[in-house]
Parts: structure tokens; C-alpha cells; sequence
């Protein structure tokens, strides 16, 4: 059996210490605040709560692998909630896009209804990532990647020179379309100029494998991180909250202990699910990334009277900035609880911008919770939306599942294979294969 310590207590690290107990070994798992979850989290004011973090998620295939492999099965801890549409899109010149969830039949529609013909560019454009996600899957989301041994059609694929930017140039024909197909990458805080393009394969699981959450009625999305926290107990895991990791003591080119400001603490296997800037150990072998930064968001309550029905998350692409509201909050009879973030040039506040698109929230509004990028990092203890895209060979630039550290791994948001709850859910099971049985 090896002593393990996992440093971060998000999802990435949470996942990361139930997988490694259920494999026999003795976990501790320290944690800089007085919380689990990281950015699986909640606004709360009055009557109101809004998820602070993720609200849905794709692949729930990774979250149900993640608590089978660990104990009991997921639908016996959690319902998850299938989306029928993934997000409407609205356009400056008055057109719309509702992109329905798990079905190419209904995406042809959808995308025809935008302009007769373009449904069959989006079919094959959506088409082209399937096999792109069979030899990713196999190669590096399900197996750790080694660039030094790996074959020549996964490296292809994983730096090719084509970026985001340039594909949706080559495969849409519509300038609309193209704007609605970079949004996922936009929306993380990237420039589609600077990502590979075979990051487009969100539109592929979208398509594929839908769009999901957790009820609100059972806690919205971040209830994942409260089943979590069970998990952890079931599998005895030690947590220590209010233990903020200062460094990882290496010996001899190996991690043997971990600092905290009540010492150190022993280890044979440490595990950082924080991002590694922050451990003086680490940062130097991450010195080429950048990370990528939350948007500012503003969680509203609305007066419900009169307030238009949004069936998803509703992004605006305006000329300047890009907004998203995401509906589905937890509010008090009469009212509704809406996030609004916003990418881009918004030069007052998200609420000012939105109305300047035409959603005008302004006179409803009952309750305000504004968070700033800042907040957010500060409150989480790093970006959980991880590292920038600078181009292809930030693939090379991240580490995970192992590090050039022995018996230091690398998990969550920061690590191999990226952010959002799939990626992050799949670096645990990464790091876990990696570390192996005790
Ligand atoms: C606003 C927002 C919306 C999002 N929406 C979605 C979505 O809809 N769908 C989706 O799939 N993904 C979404 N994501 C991304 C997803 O939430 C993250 O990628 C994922 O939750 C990151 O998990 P993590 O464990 O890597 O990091 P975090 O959640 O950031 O957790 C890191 C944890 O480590 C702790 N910590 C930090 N430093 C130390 C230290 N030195 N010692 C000990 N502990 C430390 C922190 O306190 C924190 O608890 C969203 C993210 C944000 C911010």
C-alpha cells in the first residue's frame, strides 16, 4: 500500500483520491479551503442560489465510469438530467440557431431552418470529429500518452497544423454557423486561432452523447461534488480542509512529502490537482503556460412576470462581446435565478452589455451577485478553466498523467487532457491507471 496525498480538493483531485482508495491505497487529500468541490459550487443570497461553476456537462459516460470504478454506481447517488437542446444561439442580424442535443436528424433541421442547405456542411463537419474521437479516446483520453513512443496518426491528429479557426473556415460555409461552432473554445476563454482543431470534437460529443446536469431540484450540477464528499467517506479517505500545500519535497529526483504550514506531510505518491505554478517544484516545468481566466459573470434574480422563456443557455454574439445566460437557478416563487457571462469588449458590466444586444434584464432585476475574474481565481485557488491554447504545442506544454517529477502525478483542469468535467474526470482516471493498483 503507498501513502498518497492528493493536493486540491476540486473535482479533479476529489476524483483522483476516491479512484486511488478504491485501488488499495491510503489516500490523504488536502484541501486550501474550508470546502470541497472547487468550482463545482454555489451562489447563495436570500432565496436565490445559482451554480458558481460548470451547470452542465458532456460525456456523462466519465462521471458514471468514475463512481462505478470507485464504489457504488452513480444513479444510486444522483440523477443526471439529459438536455434536449445544447444552447440557442442569436445572431446580430436577427436570426437564431436552437441546437438540439444528441441527434443529427434534428441538428439537420435546426441548422437548415438557418439557411436551406447549410445542415449538411454542419453533418459532415460534426461527422469528420468521429473519427478524430475514436483515436483520441483509445490513444490519450483513456491511456497515458507518451509523445516519445506515441504513434504517428495520434500525434498527427493531436499537433496538426490546421487550428479551430481554420477548419470552421474550410467546413462552414456561413459565417453564423462558424461563430456558433468556435463558441464552446470562446465560452472556455480561448482564441479559436490558437486551438487545435480537433478541440472542435465538443460538437461531436454534443451531438453524440448530449448535453447533462444534475436537476435543480436535487442541487443543480454541483451536487456531483456533494456525492463526492460520500464517496471520499465510504472510502475512508483522510480530508484536511484549511491545508493550503506550499511545496512538494523531492529527494533525490523523487516526491517524498508534501509542505504545509503545520509541516510536512510523508508521501510515496503525490498528486497535484492544483494549478502546478502555484508548488515552486512544479513551476518551472510549466513555465510555458498561461493560464486561462473565468468570465465575469453577474447572477441574477428576475421578477418572473414577463420574462422570456429561454430553453437553454442563450449566447448573443454581438459585434463587440459575446454573452451567454444560462437559465435554471433555484428562485423563490415568482422569480427566476439567470447567470449572465460575457467574453470580449464589455467596456461597463455583463447586464449593460446584454441589454445593449437586446436582452434587457435591467427593470427585473431583484437580486445581483457580480463576480470578476479576480473573485473567482482568488476563490478557487487558481483558474479551474486551466491552461490556455497558445497553439498546438500546449498539448506538449501541460503535464499529466505523470510529470518529470518520479512519483509526482498531475491531475484536474491544468493536466493532460484539459479542462471542463469530462477532461477533468478523465486526467483522475489517467493518473490512477498511471499510479496502478496498491
Ligand atoms: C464559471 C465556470 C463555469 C464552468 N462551466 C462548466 C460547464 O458548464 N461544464 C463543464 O464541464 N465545465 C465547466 N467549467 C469547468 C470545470 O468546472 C472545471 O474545469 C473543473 O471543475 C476543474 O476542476 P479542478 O479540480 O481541476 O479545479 P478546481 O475546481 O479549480 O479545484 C481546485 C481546488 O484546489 C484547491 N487548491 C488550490 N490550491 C491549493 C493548494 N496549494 N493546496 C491545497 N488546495 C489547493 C482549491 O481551493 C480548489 O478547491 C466551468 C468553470 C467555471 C469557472
Amino acid at each position: 500500500m503507498s501513502r498518497v496525498v492528493v493536493v486540491g480538493g476540486g473535482y479533479g483531485g476529489m476524483a483522483a483520491a476516491a479512484r486511488l482508495a478504491k485501488q488499495g491505497h491510503e489516500v490523504t487529500l488536502l484541501e486550501a479551503s474550508g470546502r470541497l468541490g472547487g468550482a463545482l459550487d454555489r451562489v447563495e443570497r436570500d432565496a436565490f442560489t445559482w451554480q458558481a461553476g460548470p451547470s452542465t456537462m458532456l460525456l456523462p459516460a466519465v462521471a458514471r465510469d468514475l463512481f462505478r470504478k470507485s464504489g457504488r454506481p452513480l444513479d444510486k447517488e444522483l440523477e443526471l438530467e439529459h438536455h434536449p437542446v445544447v444552447r440557442e444561439h442569436r445572431f446580430a442580424d436577427g436570426s437564431s440557431l436552437v441546437l438540439p442535443s444528441s441527434s443529427r436528424e434534428a441538428q439537420l433541421h435546426a441548422v437548415d431552418a438557418l439557411s436551406p442547405g447549410l445542415g449538411e456542411a454542419w453533418l459532415a463537419h460534426v461527422a469528420a470529429y468521429g473519427e478524430t474521437w475514436e483515436l483520441l479516446r483509445r490513444e490519450y483520453l483513456e491511456r497515458p500518452w507518451d509523445p516519445a513512443l506515441a504513434d504517428r496518426a495520434t500525434t498527427a491528429r493531436l499537433l496538426p497544423r490546421e487550428t479551430l479557426h481554420r477548419r470552421l473556415r474550410r467546413a462552414l460555409p456561413d459565417r453564423r454557423l462558424r461563430v456558433a461552432a468556435a463558441y464552446p473554445a470562446l465560452a472556455e476563454g480561448h482564441d479559436p486561432r490558437q486551438v487545435p482543431a480537433w478541440v472542435g470534437l465538443t460538437a461531436y460529443l454534443e451531438q453524440r452523447f448530449g448535453v447533462w446536469s444534475v436537476p435543480t431540484a436535487a442541487g443543480g450540477t454541483a451536487a456531483l461534488a456533494d456525492a463526492l464528499v460520500r464517496r471520499l467517506r465510504t472510502r475512508r479517505v483522510e480530508v484536511e480542509l484549511d491545508t493550503p500545500v506550499l511545496d512538494v519535497v523531492v529527494r533525490a529526483g523523487r516526491a517524498v512529502a508534501v509542505t504545509t504550514a503545520a509541516g510536512d506531510v510523508a508521501a510515496d505518491v503525490v498528486v497535484c490537482a492544483v494549478d502546478p505554478r502555484r508548488l515552486p517544484a512544479l513551476a518551472p516545468h510549466v513555465a510555458r503556460t498561461v493560464p486561462t481566466l473565468p468570465a465575469p459573470a453577474a447572477h441574477l434574480g428576475l421578477e418572473a412576470d414577463g420574462l422570456p422563456d429561454l430553453v437553454a443557455e442563450t449566447v448573443l454574439h454581438g459585434k463587440d462581446a459575446t454573452l451567454s445566460v444560462v437559465p435554471g437557478g433555484r428562485a423563490p416563487d415568482g422569480a427566476r435565478a439567470w447567470t449572465v457571462r460575457g467574453r470580449g469588449r464589455i467596456h461597463d458590466d455583463v447586464v449593460e452589455a446584454l441589454a445593449r444586444e437586446g436582452l434587457d434584464l435591467r427593470k427585473r432585476v431583484v437580486r445581483r451577485v457580480d463576480v470578476n475574474p479576480r473573485d473567482q481565481v482568488t476563490r478557487w485557488g487558481g483558474s479551474p478553466w486551466g491552461v490556455q491554447w497558445q497553439g498546438r504545442g500546449t498539448v506538449l506544454a501541460r503535464l499529466g498523467p505523470r510529470t518529470p517529477i518520479a512519483g509526482l502525478y498531475a491531475a484536474g483542469a491544468h493536466a493532460t487532457p484539459g479542462a471542463g468535467l469530462p477532461f477533468v474526470g478523465l486526467s483522475a482516471a489517467l493518473v490512477a491507471q498511471a499510479v496502478g493498483p496498491a
